[in-house]
């Protein structure tokens, strides 16, 4: 949204002193923000101790205050310019009061005669005073909606805050291009009292555990180098002797030239999780060795129990070779207790023909056995297992396993090759891995833990962690597991290995926690960091890092793409007319019809206000193919954009502008692309609006060769290289009456250069204002020479006025300062002025050419029916003349509606009692036409060339003889 132009109060206080025929007048306002905050006309300095006056017409209540004779009023008589030059006697003031009632300040006129003020006076300056009310409250307006969007900012600032604090989460950030390093308050506090806060990156890392110094480092600068975000767990050194652990996580900020200049994000304190983690796996780590020492022995035994087999656990078990044992009873050599109680059960399973199972221990072995019994027809196959150990903590094993089933954290213990199975086997769980999983133990014991994978469980994760276990590591990881009941939740795993005494791999003992919870927290600060919470869609910051993306892509894939940028037409007027609700009702059903134009790969993003920006992906690798899609999908969001809005009851009809640019991989920068798009954009703008616009090199070239133009015209005019042209104007006998003064520029290497070429420039950059007040002060230095001599006492000249010219607060002092300076009759000077200048400020503009007609100078409307649509106001203007604008006449012919509107012209002057001229007249056939229809005066080819003045004097010369 562009600012509002400044209100022209120059112009404004011109005008109030004119209307109401004082010498002097002051606009004062009480705003002490605004850039300058009086304004005057006719006092010889700034209007200084009226403090009180103007406090007194404030209190007036809201009427006009005259003071007929200043000399004698009490308030005032005291005043400088009272008692002193310039001697002012009368004053009339209005107060200037806001709608809601807020004192806005004070117009008023003033006068060195003493008068009573008529009360036509006071009702124009009461008109004015209004004007500029109006002008300031749209104003205000406009800074509220200013506000407006600075709060929103904070906004949602704030709910990051809120939403980072209740993740004990907190912001930082690292400037690349000072080094320098913005750390939270809790950090201060974590590392104890008595600790500076660190304010670079090197002083940072001195606080970090010596041993994860280097790896910090490496990730920051590779963040800072590739755009590689970061999380990082490690400990930081605590005063006066302690550690505590914390989570770091970063990723880059880019500027909008696409370059990276922050590194920014998150510290967490996650000290007591990594305590309660670092604890629970010291007890399952404990828990899995002591399973893993248990190792189990088979032998099998005829029904005498002899010996028939032994594996080779059991032999090493029973500390003798299979040579040694094979025909021996089993209960020999232990004892005669224990062989007693061996003989017992295993003649007992004999006849009944049932397993038996107990637990003795074994003296000449030194160890508690568990044997298992299983008769068969030939005899008995016996299980063995070692469980001294087992035995010997029995009660420490309880401890341990009821430990870890009370604790929060999901412990798995996966064997990693059981001799039985072909692969890795849950070989326990505990009680929170039930409740998280809503699997009994029974259910997944001796189970593959890929049984708790799903499609969301990220398959290169589970790579990474298990390379990291290959090399005997601890490794840690983020994973989304299933549930029984299909249900997926996200756990923060801790794995270490297990090695048995002979280094093999035995066991992995993972700890897991729910992490559901943070990871919803995560996602929605990075929602509230990329996401414009209005309307849902990728903010600016994020449509910086995608584009940078797509550029990246369109290298390897030489896909074309293009961006656009879409702003909504006279957005502000809803606003300021409907309110911000609607507006924003507005914002967000944008924002849906612009994604139903796309498809879900390309990106609708809003860049804040009423400017969203789309931006198509792989559109191919044809360029033109590329650009005609484009153009499908702009104007299908044009025409989209265009159907009527129903905001909340009130049917609302809008267009938008849309500026396209392509990329690929041939060229582009970020910063570069979104500039051609704007420019695009901006071009729409001027071309009608409700329009789409490509962007063309020549855009650009155009613009810097203005930028060229505007350079040599400064010189032009330092140089001397101005002339003027005159052209002549006839009436119907053919008789010269005068002359349009028409600018000519001689560069000394461009040659002859058309006003048409470098008058748009000269307007754009004010160098039109010089310019103008040349060509006038030359058109009256030629009317004095004129009017010497009888034979062209009566020649008029015209003199083209552009609106810039027209709208300067001095315009009227020019032109009659020049009147005065040569010495003229000023009704022999024409000016041309265009209806453009009516196009705003029109109450403004028609006092202006009141007060220059006043002054004697003739006024004529050209170019007329190329701009304003509306007539009405044509009788309200104190005009002499219509010129009729020469596209109409060069169409006379072969278009009907050019001739009927000359026609219309020529009555509507003939009725308002106007002179017409018709310009451009280059055939007879035309001429006569025109005079068939009433037309008075004539300019064109026809007659004659617009010529330097000694040319044009012999013309003239000739054309009087
Ligand atoms: P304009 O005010 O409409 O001026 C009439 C233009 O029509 C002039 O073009 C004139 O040379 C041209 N012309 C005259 N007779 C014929 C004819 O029979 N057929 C055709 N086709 N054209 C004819 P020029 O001199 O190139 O000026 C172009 C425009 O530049 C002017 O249009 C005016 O808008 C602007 N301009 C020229 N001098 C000044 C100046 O001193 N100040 C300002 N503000 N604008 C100027
Ligand atoms: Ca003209
Ligand atoms: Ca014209």
């Amino acid at each position: 949204m562009a600012p509002l132009p400044e209100p022209d109060f120059d112009g404004l206080v011109q005008l109030a002193a004119t209307v109401c025929g004082t010498r002097a007048a002051v606009l004062q306002l009480v705003d002490d923000e605004a850039p300058a905050s009086s304004w005057s006309v006719g006092l010889p300095e700034v209007v200084a101790g009226l403090t009180d006056f103007y406090a007194r017409v404030l209190q007036a209540g809201g009427k006009p205050l005259t003071i007929p004779d200043a000399a004698a009023d009490p308030g005032l008589s005291r005043h400088p310019m009272v008692a002193g030059p310039p001697g002012l006697r009368f004053f009339a003031a209005v107060p200037l009061i806001a709608a809601d009632g807020t004192p806005l300040g004070v117009l008023a006129v003033m006068d060195s005669a003493v008068r009573t003020g008529r009360d036509a006076d006071l009702s124009a300056l009461d008109m004015l005073g209004r004007l500029v009310v109006a002008q300031l409250d749209l104003r205000r307006q406009q800074q509220r909606l200013a506000d407006r969007n600075a709060e929103q900012e904070q906004q949602n600032q704030r709910r990051l805050q809120i939403a980072m604090r209740t993740a004990q989460m907190s912001s930082w950030a690292l400037d690349l291009a000072d080094n320098s390093l913005t750390l939270p308050p809790e950090f201060a506090a974590m590392l104890g009292t008595g600790t500076a806060m660190p304010g670079t990156l090197d002083e940072l890392l001195q606080h970090y555990a010596a041993e994860s110094r280097t790896r910090i480092r490496q990730v920051i600068t590779e963040c800072a180098r590739n755009a590689a975000p970061f999380d990082e767990e490690a400990q930081i050194l605590t005063a006066p002797d302690g550690r505590r652990w914390v989570r770091m996580i970063g990723e880059v900020v880019r500027g909008t030239s696409g370059a990276v200049t922050r590194i920014q994000g998150i510290l967490q304190d996650i000290n007591a999780r990594k305590q309660a983690q670092e604890e629970t796996l010291r007890l399952a780590m404990r828990l899995t060795t002591t399973l893993a020492s248990i190792t189990e022995a088979f032998v099998t035994l005829d029904r005498e129990g002899r010996f028939t087999y032994l594996n080779q656990e059991s032999e090493r078990l029973l500390q003798h070779s299979t040579a040694e044992l094979l025909g021996q009873e089993i209960w020999q050599d232990f004892g005669e207790e224990v062989s007693g109680r061996l003989r017992q059960h295993i003649q007992r399973a004999l006849t009944t023909n049932r397993q038996v199972e107990f637990e003795n221990f074994f003296p000449p072995l030194g160890k508690w056995l568990e044997v298992r019994a299983y008769p068969f027809a030939e005899g008995l196959a016996v299980y063995f297992r070692d469980v001294s150990e087992r035995r010997n903590s029995q009660e420490q094993l309880m401890l341990l396993e009821t430990g870890i089933a009370r604790l929060n954290d999901i412990v798995v213990i996966v064997e990693a090759s059981p001799r039985h199975g072909s692969g890795p086997q849950i070989v326990f769980v505990n009680d929170a891995f039930e409740r998280h999983t809503g699997y009994t133990r029974e259910e997944v014991l001796s189970r593959m833990p890929g049984m708790l994978q799903g499609p969301e469980t990220r398959e290169d994760e589970l790579a990474r962690i298990f390379g990291a276990l290959q090399q005997w590591k601890q490794a840690r990881g983020e994973l989304v597991i299933y549930r029984k009941d299909g249900e997926s939740f996200w756990v923060d795993l801790e794995i270490v290995s297990v090695a048995a005494q002979n280094g093999d791999l035995t066991h992995w003992v993972a700890v897991g926690r729910d992490i559901t919870q943070r990871k919803a927290a995560d996602e929605k600060i990075h929602h509230l960091a990329f996401y414009d919470p209005l309307t849902e869609l990728p903010n600016r910051q994020l449509l910086l890092e995608r584009l940078e993306q797509a550029l990246e892509d369109c290298a390897s894939t030489r896909q074309e793409g293009v961006l656009m940028f879409i702003d909504l037409d006279n957005f502000k007027i809803l606003n300021d007319t409907l309110g911000h609700s609607k507006g924003d009702l507005l914002l967000q059903k944008v924002a849906v019809r612009l994604k139903g134009c796309v498809r879900k790969l390309d990106t609708v993003a809003r860049l804040g206000g009423d400017e969203f920006v789309v931006m198509l992906q792989d559109l191919g690798t044809q360029p033109e193919a590329a650009t005609r899609k484009a153009q499908i999908v702009a104007e299908k969001v044009l025409a989209t954009l265009r159907e009527p809005y129903d905001l909340a009851g009130y049917q609302h009809y809008s267009t938008s502008s849309i500026g396209v640019t392509p990329f690929n991989i041939r060229q582009g920068s970020v910063s570069e692309l979104l500039k051609q798009a704007d420019l695009a954009m901006y071009q729409a703008k001027t071309m009608g609006r409700n329009t789409v616009c490509f962007f063309d090199p020549d855009m650009q070239a155009s613009v810097s060769a203005n930028a060229a133009l505007s350079t040599d015209l400064r010189a032009g005019l330092r140089e001397h290289q101005f002339l003027v042209h005159y052209q002549p104007q006839v009436d119907r006998e053919q008789r010269i009456t005068g002359v349009e003064a028409l600018l000519r520029w001689k560069h000394p290497q461009r040659g002859m250069v058309s006003p048409a070429e470098f008058i748009p420039v000269a307007e754009e950059s004010g160098l039109i204002l010089p310019l103008g007040q040349w060509v006038l002060e030359q058109a009256c230095l030629q009317l004095a020479v004129w009017q010497k001599q009888p034979e062209t006492a009566g020649l008029s000249i015209a003199v083209n006025v552009s609106v810039r010219q027209f709208r300067h607060p001095d315009f009227v002092d020019m032109v009659m300062a020049a009147i005065k300076h040569s010495g003229i009759q000023p009704h022999n000077l024409k000016l041309e002025l265009t209806e453009s200048l009516l196009a705003d400020r029109m109450e403004i503009a028609i006092a202006k050419m009141g007060t220059l007609k006043a002054l004697g100078v003739t006024l004529a409307l050209d170019d007329f029916g190329m701009g304003y649509s509306s007539l009405s106001y044509l009788k309200r203007l104190p005009l002499d003349q219509l010129k009729i604008d020469k596209s109409f006449i060069a169409d006379v012919f072969s278009d009907p509606n050019d001739a009927a509107i000359c026609s219309a012209i020529i009555s509507l002057a003939q009725s308002l009692g106007l002179d017409v001229i018709a310009e451009g007249v280059e055939t007879e056939a035309q001429r006569s036409f025109l005079a068939g229809l009433g037309c008075g005066y004539y300019q064109g080819f026809l007659f004659c060339p617009p010529l330097p003045i000694a040319e044009f004097e012999t013309f003239m010369r000739g054309a009087a003889t």
